[in-house]
């Protein structure tokens, strides 16, 4: 398999190749090539793991590659933890509970996985690799976690001081050893600015291997699809029917992933991403020209994106035609209100204590069920609510649990050192700081 560009059909490139650059050289995304081979899911066996499944549905993605043979290896290592699909209370209604990884959000699975593939591309003799990553809060901890005490990397994560969940913010400085934790005087965008000009600064890269981990990368894009086509194909082995999802988003990374395995031919029903207040998508499905700009800031902080970086691979899975992707993809916005009610009401309609990322996909789903829509669906449950136990605890009244990987996060000491916007700051931090593996 081949990857190019979402904006020239030229310039492929092997799945490795793809993964260390990152971003095409023409701005643009890279997607699979299927002009001479596109893969089949429709008559994939739902297997008996999830790794399993994994390793099957990726092997075609990476044929030829240099990784391939690893495929396994890397598959079992990223899907170590349990992903059940559980029934609500309320008929054909289901969360499919991605939290249960080492920082209790879904990107752990694509984290392990990048992780996984950069490990394996290394040779003794490279230098360190260090891993600059922006965060809103998931990423930063998922990345930390995949990479911690590995051989050969060094994290820098950088993440708006004060705008991340407490947890989180625990979360990103508790890992230490190779993890550098920065929490800037500034908001998301800041972070994201800061790492730009890190990698994109020649003269830098000249004296140190500089990559990145973020949302756009392929080795965490294409991991996305596991979970979705699993679930689908074990529902509709046992049930005859479709399963559709609601999922919720922002950078649209696994959103796309999961419309992708469709496209393959797994027996997913529709699709309905679920957004926070930002409007950009739901502005765009109602007919507007596509318009991203600056986000705001809202209780389902992972989602606070005003600009989606994976956009271009939205429109390519349509052919580019925008008309045929508002028609086929359901979009809602739900605001920080819905969010509130919705965690207070979950525990007593679905039986369900959900946070609030997961809050916007129940949202959706009621406003699908009030069209008459009563087939089959599972909301994405992208988070533990306990990451989020400020918000969700001071509504439901009680606390909650935090699952033992998570909790054990927790308890350890965390330390994140201060920040301001000044990229010659974080520049000599880069260049100077040493870290123990
Ligand atoms: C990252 C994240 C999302 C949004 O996922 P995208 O792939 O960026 O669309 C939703 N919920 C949680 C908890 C997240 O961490």
């Amino acid at each position: 398999m081949k990857y190019h560009s979402t904006r020239t059909n030229r310039d492929s490139l092997s799945f490795s190749q793809a993964l260390r650059a990152g971003l095409a050289t023409d701005g643009g995304l890279y997607v699979p090539d299927f002009s001479e081979q596109m893969p089949d899911f429709r008559h994939q066996q739902a297997q008996a793991t999830i790794a399993q499944t994994a390793t099957q549905l990726l092997a075609t993605f990476l044929a030829g590659d240099r990784l391939a043979e690893s495929l396994p290896a890397i598959c079992t290592q990223a899907l170590s933890f349990p992903i059940p699909l559980t029934a609500l209370h309320v008929k054909d209604s289901y969360q499919l509970e991605l939290f249960h990884g080492p920082t209790a959000a879904f990107k752990d699975v694509a984290a392990g996985f990048l992780a996984g593939c950069m490990a394996r591309l290394r040779s003794n003799d490279d230098p360190t690799e260090t891993i600059i990553v922006a965060t809103s809060g998931d990423t930063g901890a998922a990345v930390a976690a995949a990479f911690h005490r590995r051989p050969g990397f060094r994290v820098v994560i950088l993440y708006p001081d004060d705008r991340v969940s407490p947890r989180q913010a625990h979360s990103l400085g508790a890992f230490g050893d190779n993890i550098l934790a920065f929490r800037v005087n500034g908001n998301f965008d800041d972070c994201q600015r800061l790492a730009k000009q890190a990698l994109s600064d020649t003269q830098l890269r000249e004296q140190m291997s500089l990559g990145t981990a973020n949302s756009i990368s392929l080795g965490r894009w294409l991991p996305q699809m596991v979970y979705y086509a699993h679930h689908a194909m074990a529902f509709y082995a046992q049930h005859g029917k479709r399963l559709g999802f609601v999922i919720p988003s922002g950078n649209l990374g696994h959103s796309t992933a999961c419309l992708l395995a469709k496209k393959l031919g797994a027996p997913i029903g529709d699709a309905v991403l679920a957004t926070n207040a930002n409007p950009t998508l739901s502005e765009f499905a109602g007919g507007a020209a596509y318009r991203g700009r600056p986000s705001i800031a809202t209780l389902a902080n992972a989602m606070d994106v005003g600009d989606p970086s994976n956009f271009e691979r939205l429109r390519w899975l349509f052919d580019n035609d925008e008309n045929a992707l508002r028609k086929q993809v359901r979009i809602e916005r739900v605001d920080d209100q819905d969010i509130r009610a919705m965690i207070a009401r979950a525990p007593h309609i679905y039986g369900a204590v959900v946070c609030p990322h997961t809050a916007t996909g129940l949202i959706a789903l009621e406003r699908l069920r009030f069209t008459g829509n009563d087939a089959p669906f599972a909301v994405a449950a992208t988070a533990h609510p306990s990451k989020f136990a400020e918000t969700v605890e001071s509504i439901i009244g009680h606390t909650i649990t935090a699952p033992d990987a998570f909790a054990a996060l927790l308890a350890k000491p965390s330390q994140a050192e201060p920040m301001d916007v000044d990229y010659q700051h974080l520049r000599d931090q880069l260049l100077n700081r040493t870290v123990s593996v």
